[in-house]
């Protein structure tokens, strides 16, 4: 008699995440420099290539810029 229909619970069931691998297009912007008094001091190298304001990525004998790939080997 009663016009109730049997509540059936709509279960989403998760599928597998799906992994997204690395974004290349997110510029991280990393502190490269210090700010003495008034000053501001650079403790890296900025990239020839990319110009001021793209600083390489300091490694054991070498400059690595993560932009364009840029490496200055320091040879003394
Ligand atoms: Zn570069």
């Amino acid at each position: 008699m009663g016009g109730r229909e049997g509540g059936k619970k709509a279960t989403a069931k998760k599928g597998k995440k799906q992994r997204i691998g690395k974004k290349h297009s997110s510029p991280k912007i990393y502190k490269f420099y210090e700010v003495k008094g008034s000053e501001v001091v650079r403790n890296h190298k900025t990239c020839p290539r990319c110009g001021s304001g793209v600083f390489m990525a300091h490694h054991k004998d070498r400059d690595y810029c993560g932009r364009c790939g840029y490496t200055i080997s320091a040879k003394k």
